[in-house]
């Protein structure tokens, strides 16, 4: 303000702004309310009046005073900058952050006080303490997103939970349940979802009531080979993490699934590639098998696999059964990998060799692995066949037929 003052023409200078409400800097003298201590005189003994007086001289002196001479300019400069030093300093003082003991503050969601996460924390035997806990912890996600480490806050793994889906009769309850099951998972996650041709009025309205963070894309693929089911939409979902460089650990969750909310809080853990056994229910066998690692602790040791016909595959995973670094996919050098070839899922291979092409992409061999939960003995989520071919799918979920016969009350 002070240098356009300064290169206005005299004429200008005693006249108030223009575009504005009578700037204080175009006051002659100090003004009255600050500096006038002859208006009334206050009870103050003389030591007090004098400090109060030298005060507002200095502050007076470091905002009103007009630069007349070059040395009271430079002096102005001078008061100007100590008195910001000071209110810099007392601004650092200010208590900004800290929560008193008053209970009502205590009560609000805005705590910075972080108790410990409780995530890893193993709760089999008391389901009531685990709920309770859980509760805490998504009071301070919701409004950090942060969890506490030996003291430190480290911002928590974002996930990145891809799912084809298409209409057809169960959708609506399959995209239901898992948008429900995701709402739990403490932030940050994405759900990117990936539609074939269109994206579906149907999906729209269920991603957008499940109050979870979402992108709905469209694969221009229109392949309906069944041994492609959801290659050509998990590539596009690839496509858009590359492409936009999205931190996370990407997890291939098909809407049909059922999950274990344990499941995703353990994604977290991961640090490369993680892989884990998947219980499957067997289409032809009309059994349930068990597929993925067998695990010494964190290390792959073997593989559990039922199926003669895949027993040529270097691993034995369902698609449900592993998560990996997003940056994998667009940092090639953090992961020493030698070229940059775009990691996607292959339309050329057999049924049921879609994953272990896939993983060769990622990893090399076991040792890049890590197998979870330590010991690979727990079962975190189903793969089962659960489509019903013969329900009709009403577009829309509009049942108008149906609603032609009003009943009167009796
Ligand atoms: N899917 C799709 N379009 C299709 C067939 C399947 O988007 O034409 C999705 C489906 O919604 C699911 C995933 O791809 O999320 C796997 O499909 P499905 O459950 O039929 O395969 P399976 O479990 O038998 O491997
Ligand atoms: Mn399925």
């Amino acid at each position: 303000m002070a240098s356009i003052r300064r290169t206005l023409s005299p004429a200008f200078r005693d006249r108030p702004y223009v575009n504005g409400v009578g700037s204080p800097f175009s006051v002659q003298s100090p003004s009255p309310k600050l500096l006038s201590s002859s208006r009334y005189s206050p009870p103050f003994p003389s030591a007090i009046l004098a400090f109060t007086v030298t005060i507002r001289r200095f502050v007076a002196g470091a905002l009103f005073h007009r630069p007349n001479r070059k040395g009271q300019q430079w002096r102005r400069v001078f008061y100007r900058c100590l008195l910001f030093f000071f209110l810099g300093i007392l601004l650092g003082l200010l208590p900004f952050g800290h929560v008193d003991d008053d209970d009502e503050i205590r009560g609000r969601s805005f705590n910075f006080d972080i108790k410990p996460s409780h995530v890893n924390v193993q709760f089999d035997n008391d389901n009531t303490d685990r709920v309770v806990k859980r509760r805490e912890d998504l009071v301070v996600d919701v409004s950090l997103g942060v969890v506490e480490s030996r003291g430190e806050l480290v911002p928590r793994k974002q996930l990145i939970i891809v799912t084809p889906t298409y209409n057809r009769a169960l959708q609506a309850y399959f995209l239901n349940r898992l948008g429900q099951l995701l709402r739990l998972v403490p932030p940050p996650l994405l759900w990117i979802v990936v539609e074939n041709k269109a994206a579906s009025f149907e999906t729209a309205e269920i991603l957008r009531k499940s109050s979870v963070m979402y992108r709905h894309l469209v694969c221009g693929n229109n392949s309906t080979s069944a041994k492609d089911r959801g290659v050509y939409q998990r590539n596009t979902a690839l496509e858009h993490i590359e492409r936009h460089t999205l931190d996370g650990i990407v997890y291939f969750a098909d809407d049909d699934n059922i999950y274990s909310l344990d499941l995703f809080d353990r994604l977290r853990d991961i640090s490369r590639f993680g892989t884990w056994p998947v219980a499957m229910l067997a289409q032809s066998k009309n059994k349930a098998i068990l597929e993925g690692p067998v695990c010494n602790g964190s290390q792959v040791i073997g593989w559990h696999t039922n199926e003669k016909s895949k027993r040529l595959r270097r691993f034995h995973v369902d698609m449900s059964g592993f998560a990996f670094n997003s940056t994998i996919l667009w940092d090639p050098k953090r992961w020493h990998r030698p070229t940059y070839v775009p990691i996607r899922q292959l339309d050329t291979v057999k049924e049921g060799f879609q994953e272990t092409t896939f993983i060769e992409q990622i990893v090399e061999d076991e040792r890049q692995m890590e197998g979870m939960p330590a010991g690979c003995s727990k079962v975190m989520n189903w793969h089962l066949h659960l489509q019903a071919h013969s329900l009709v799918y009403p577009k829309g979920w509009q049942l108008q037929k149906n609603l032609d016969i009003v009943l009167p009350i009796k």
